[in-house]
């Protein structure tokens, strides 16, 4: 029986021995394909040489160095390069160990700047509901999926709320996918006054929603409209690409294709690829300069901030998607996904929606295709599939249940940015054969 608390604490899991490629085995050396790189982390899929060397060669020059007394060549390369790529106004870099430390971080950030430049009394942060920005304290509070937030609930702070955008089960008949936006935004501005617009900090939002929907784009003009309102209002905008940034939806951020700029960015995940735990805040100049002229510095920090190694491996991960044209290739594969999602899933009566964008795609399924009636959550339809891939050799993300009075089951697809159209056929058919099983078993 394994002492690790893992997150369910019954049944046991497989144990990983290897990993090579889009491909990971267990210990009885059956094989799995990789179709969601984790939780969309493994970006370059496993063993990728370059990283591996990279890593080897940091730590044999300084693996760890602690940021209160030093910095590093290796971290401000990092920093230079994914400046270099990112949206306009973003000038600056803060290093952390993973998702939720860049949301805690750059939610710190965001109440700091107010402070700085006299304005203390905005304390509030608006979010939408049924979104995820990780599970430390902060980011749980202004994360709106309540499945994951109720117990604690009374420990959180205050959040305003508005609606996800989600148009397969929110946009109304005859309303267009522009209209839509357009409505979204006047909620938006409508929980701006309620709270009082001098009282709030930031609007956080992912661009697109992972975890908690899967793969969900907005609409047309949403994020326009949410930048325009927040510009009104004096209020920043803060993009979690820890799960949807790092090309993982054919651009190296998912914003720069909604053509908006955010004050602050989070980012994580396939920054390392998994090969180490890595995370930064992208902020833009504006508010590093208003520390600056303040009170000089930015009133946080953790032991393994701008950790030499874990910077060497995400810096080989941008030098590989550069050399490699890795974006690209997320473009053309995810668009060769899309196509084969649609071609298995055109007749399945399970197969409501299928969304996203690049390698980042999003099955859900529904009892009822026309009416759009989901599975009843308590067959827990994304677990049996999950399990029902598993056996067949693939690793895929369902997610489902109620969340926030929505009941719905999903399966989320990342596979790594480095596989054939072979191993997408093979990701593609063997999550149909989970599917096809796991609403059988439901008969
Ligand atoms: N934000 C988003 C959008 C995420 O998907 C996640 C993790 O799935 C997080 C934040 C938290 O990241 P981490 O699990 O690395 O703390």
């Amino acid at each position: 029986m394994s002492k690790i608390i893992h997150r369910s604490l019954r049944g046991t899991l497989p144990f990983a021995v290897s990993a090579q490629g889009v491909y990971l085995t267990d210990r009885e050396g059956k094989q799995y394909i990789d179709g969601s790189g984790g939780a969309a982390v493994s970006c370059l899929g496993h063993g990728h040489p370059d990283v591996l060397a990279a890593m080897h060669a940091q730590i044999d020059k300084v693996a760890y160095a602690h940021t209160s007394f030093f910095t590093t060549d290796v971290a401000e390369e990092l920093a230079d390069t994914l400046i270099a790529k990112a949206p306009p106004g973003i000038g600056h870099v803060y290093f952390v160990s993973g998702g939720s430390e860049a949301i805690e971080a750059a939610l710190k950030m965001a109440r700091q700047y107010y402070v700085e430049t006299g304005e203390p009394e905005r304390s509030i942060f608006i979010a939408r509901r049924q979104s995820y920005h990780g599970n430390t304290l902060g980011a749980l509070a202004v994360g709106g999926n309540e499945w994951r937030r109720k117990q604690f609930a009374p420990i959180l702070i205050d959040v305003g709320r508005v609606s996800p955008c989600y148009e397969y089960r929110d946009r109304r008949d005859g309303e267009t996918p522009e209209q839509y936006s357009q409505r979204l935004g006047d909620e938006l501005e409508g929980e701006i006054q309620r709270i009082g617009p001098r009282k709030i900090i930031a609007f956080i939002a992912e661009p697109v929603v992972g975890a908690t929907l899967g793969a969900v784009t907005a609409t047309p003009g949403y994020f326009k409209r949410v930048r325009q309102i927040c510009d009104r209002y004096g209020i920043l905008f803060i993009a979690d690409e820890v799960m949807c940034g790092m090309g993982r939806t054919g651009s190296l951020h998912a914003v720069d294709q909604e053509g908006v700029r955010p004050d602050l960015m989070a980012i994580a995940k396939g920054l390392g690829g998994g090969y180490q735990p890595i995370g930064a805040v992208l902020a833009s100049s504006r508010i590093v300069e208003a520390f600056r002229k303040g009170t000089g510095m930015f009133q946080h920090g953790h032991t393994y901030i701008g950790h030499a190694t874990a910077c060497a491996a995400a810096l080989a991960v941008q030098k590989v998607f550069a050399r490699d044209k890795l974006i690209e290739q997320v473009q053309s594969l995810g668009a060769y996904l899309e196509k084969r999602l649609h071609e298995t899933f055109i007749n399945s009566p399970y197969v409501g929606d299928l969304r996203g964008r690049g390698l980042f795609r999003g099955v859900e399924l529904v009892a009822d295709r026309a009416t759009k009636k989901p599975f009843d959550p308590a067959l827990k339809l994304h677990a049996k599939v999950k399990s029902e891939a598993m056996n067949q050799g693939l690793l895929c993300y369902p997610m489902g249940g109620t969340i926030d009075g929505v009941t719905g089951d999903h399966v989320l697809l990342a596979p790594p940015f480095i596989c054939t159209e072979a191993q997408i056929d093979e990701i593609v058919d063997k999550l149909a054969r989970a599917i096809e099983t796991g609403t059988h078993a439901l008969k």
